[in-house]
């Protein structure tokens, strides 16, 4: 790698920049961003020759990684609700998102995965980590979402969540997709195992998706103790945790993408640390369904495990999520550390790179790929490596994103996309979602219900 960068020829330079080469350990320097190719090839001076773009007066960061996103709910904004109002978490399930993944066809996949792509790229968010769901169009559905962002211009991550709410069938297509996709996903796109939560899976299911998993060399992406009823679902099951029955399956891997992490014992969270799992919290989503606080979001580096944050579906802005996650986590202990927004941003690049085979993802290093964004940000005051973590919290915003590289490709450019008729993307959307909406209003609550659920009469 290192003698390739040393050998290519610079193409195009970002010029004259604030540039944010690290989050973690921070690194900041002033200098011109050299590209050629995908790569960038060197943070110093741009030689002359190249093509210059001026972004004297900007903030260039590394792309912003969402690792836990749930793009089939970008049409979901403001949609009608006559059914009687939720007051539990498996509610929620039931009464709407349930209902909502089985109305997705293939042309809602693909206009879902459009907008909320866009909107995310938009936010400076470059990699998107997603969940998918369409149990009513399994087959070929990650290929639908795959190609959709690849037209945008957004690096992934994709998987389909398996689960037996819809039969077994149906979870039985789910890992067929996973696994089919695996060995096809090429370009921006990587692909893994994905299942819904231990409490929507039988043990034979589980013991299916772990031997696809190892067959194929990847991990899995799974929801894990959201909410009290997939804890109580277990002990149902006569383990004494979700993170017990998890780890036995063999689930618990240093490949696995693990969801929330909300009601887990601090033995389960150092349990989940052993095996280099990586956890994703999803702040504003919990404090949304008032399922509790992970404490996964508010301890230092997550008592030993790797933490990341996603947005779970709530929009694919990270530098709103990590800030409200960072408020949240000071809420809960005034030394939450500094750093805390940061750490967690590298630790998603560090999962999406290691995906993609890309170590030096989420860096402005010579060798990494250029997935950078530049912020229009008129500082008031400098920004420093030591300073960094008070800008990001209480200044940077999405609002500011200028213009967002991916692979060395500029496909947002003075905040429009590069790629995609943006008014034509909405017209889609309003229009897709009439549609979906309406297909909704038909199908009625899901009869899914945990073995056990202890919150349908706490509540
Ligand atoms: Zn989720």
């Amino acid at each position: 790698m290192a003698a390739d960068i040393r050998q290519a020829v610079p193409s195009s330079a970002l010029c004259g920049a604030t540039v944010v080469v690290a989050l973690d350990p921070p690194e900041v320097v002033t200098a011109d961003v050299v590209l050629a190719g995908d790569r960038v090839v060197e943070v110093g001076s741009a030689p002359p020759g190249v093509r210059r773009r001026d972004c004297t007066g900007t903030l260039i960061v590394p792309g912003n990684v969402c690792a836990h996103h749930h793009l089939y709910s970008a049409l979901s904004r403001g949609m009608p609700y006559r059914l009687a109002p939720p007051v539990t978490f498996t509610e929620i399930l039931q009464r709407v998102w349930w209902r909502l993944d089985r109305a997705l066809d293939e042309q809602a996949i693909r206009a879902s995965a459009l907008r909320g792509g866009l909107d995310a790229l938009r936010a400076g968010t470059t990699t998107i980590v997603d969940h998918h769901a369409s149990p009513y169009a399994i087959d070929g559905s990650l290929d639908i979402i795959a190609e959709t962002l690849d037209q945008l211009g957004v690096r992934s991550v994709l998987c389909y969540e398996v689960s037996d709410r819809d039969g077994l069938d149906r979870a039985a297509a789910g890992i067929a997709e996973n696994r089919r996709f695996v060995t096809r996903a090429d370009g921006l796109a990587r692909g893994m195992m994905g299942a819904h939560a231990s409490f929507t899976l039988c043990d034979a299911t589980l013991e299916q998706l772990v031997d696809a998993a190892r067959g194929d060399g990847v991990g899995i992406h799974i929801h894990v103790a959201e909410d009290a009823a997939d804890q109580d679902d277990a002990h149902a099951r006569a383990v004494h945790g979700v993170v017990e029955r998890l780890d036995r399956a063999g689930v618990l891997t240093d490949r696995a993408l693990l969801a929330h992490g909300v009601h887990v014992a601090p033995a389960e969270m150092h349990a989940v640390g052993d095996t280099g799992a990586t956890v994703v919290c999803n702040p504003r989503s919990n404090m949304n369904n008032a399922v509790g606080h992970s404490p996964f979001n508010h301890l230092g580096r997550g008592a030993g495990a790797r933490v990341a944050l996603g947005t779970d579906g709530i929009g694919g802005d990270l530098f709103a999520e990590s800030q409200v996650g960072f408020f949240r986590a000071r809420e809960a202990d005034v030394a939450t550390p500094g750093d805390w927004p940061l750490v967690r941003l590298a630790e998603g690049a560090r999962f999406a790179g290691d995906m993609h085979g890309e170590p030096l993802l989420g860096t402005v290093r010579p060798g990494a790929p250029a997935d950078l964004v530049v912020l229009d940000y008129p500082t008031p005051t400098p920004v420093t490596a030591e300073n960094l973590v008070g800008h990001w919290v209480f200044g940077l915003s999405s609002a500011q994103v200028r213009d967002v590289l991916v692979a060395g490709e500029l496909v947002v450019a003075d905040r429009r996309s590069t790629r995609v008729d943006e008014a034509e993307v909405a017209a889609e959307g309003a229009a897709e979602a009439e549609r979906l909406w309406a297909r909704m209003e038909e199908i009625p609550a899901h009869d899914f219900t945990p073995m056990a659920d202890s919150t349908r009469s706490r509540r």
